[in-house]
């Protein structure tokens, strides 16, 4: 139970990722907040929580509204007492070569990963640091902080972003005890990837198979998919190392495909 007493907030909880995320630190005893701009399902994994026997609450958030993030954090702060780790998780895909990819779906892309991880950062860090006892941000990135893929421009672009900004967050949070983090997880099989193998296979004229053996998993050492576990198991690891040792650093969770 290293994180008994901590309280977690997961954005983007309501699935995938953030969902294994936010079972992992409840496990480990953290007290969690499923935030997801999809909160029947959010409502959903908070009670199967607290049917566990873990403690959760359901805030419905969309992570590019700054008044949704400002009083998704301010209701933790009022229910739960406080704030510890923050887990900035939510995201989408939108994949198209870069001549035919909308403006829209570019912006919608940088908003959802940075915007959202820069004001989830700015709204959980003052409480970090009113507290005293700083606190545990984390990032999920992916392979692409590191790698480029064809027609992921804006995810690419956001991914390397998420580099920037945690290093940043752990030189100004380090003197107050906060570190900053990024997990950056190879293909894992959620809603979100299961999406972009059909859509893959059209726009690069491949089969649904060979997106999977010689597009996602051809360069990691086993052919194999990285799991939620996995990742779960990383954050929580970040979530409870409670020195500065660790910060400002990226820990990449992918079977060997980016090796750094
Ligand atoms: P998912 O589709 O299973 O879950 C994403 C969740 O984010 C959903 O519950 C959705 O409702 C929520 N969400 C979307 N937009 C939101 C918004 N504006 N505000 C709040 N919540 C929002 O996806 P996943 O695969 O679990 O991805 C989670 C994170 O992991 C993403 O940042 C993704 O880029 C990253 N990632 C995924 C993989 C992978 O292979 N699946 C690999 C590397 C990194």
């Amino acid at each position: 139970m290293a994180l008994q007493g901590k309280v977690a907030l997961v954005t983007g909880a309501a699935s995938g990722i953030g969902e294994e995320t936010a079972r992992k630190l409840a496990a480990d005893g953290a007290a969690v907040v499923i935030a997801d701009l999809n909160l029947a399902n959010a409502q959903k994994v908070a009670d199967s929580i607290v049917e566990a026997g873990g403690r959760a609450i359901a805030v419905s958030m969309d992570v590019t509204s700054e008044d949704a993030v400002n009083a998704g954090i301010e209701e933790t702060v009022a229910k739960l007492g406080g704030i510890d780790v923050l887990v900035s998780n939510a995201g989408i895909q939108i994949v198209a070569p870069i001549e035919e990819y909308a403006y829209a779906d570019w912006k919608k892309m940088l908003a959802i990963h940075l915007d959202g991880a820069f004001l989830t950062t700015k709204a959980a860090i003052k409480h970090m640091y009113a507290s005293g006892k700083g606190g545990s941000i984390i990032y999920m990135g992916s392979v692409h902080s590191h790698e480029a893929s064809k027609l992921k421009s804006a995810y690419v672009t956001a991914k390397h972003g998420l580099l920037g900004l945690a290093r940043v967050v752990a030189k100004e949070g380090g003197p107050r005890g906060v570190r900053a983090n990024v997990v950056c997880p190879g293909f894992v099989r959620t809603p979100l990837v299961e999406k972009q193998i059909p859509e893959q296979a059209k726009a690069l004229g491949i089969s649904e198979a060979d997106v999977v053996k010689n597009v996602m998993l051809k360069e990691t050492v086993d052919g194999e998919f990285t799991t939620v576990d996995d990742v779960a198991n990383t954050v929580a690891f970040l979530a409870g190392f409670e020195s500065n040792a660790l910060t400002g650093q990226s820990i990449v969770v992918s079977h060997g495909w980016f090796m750094q």
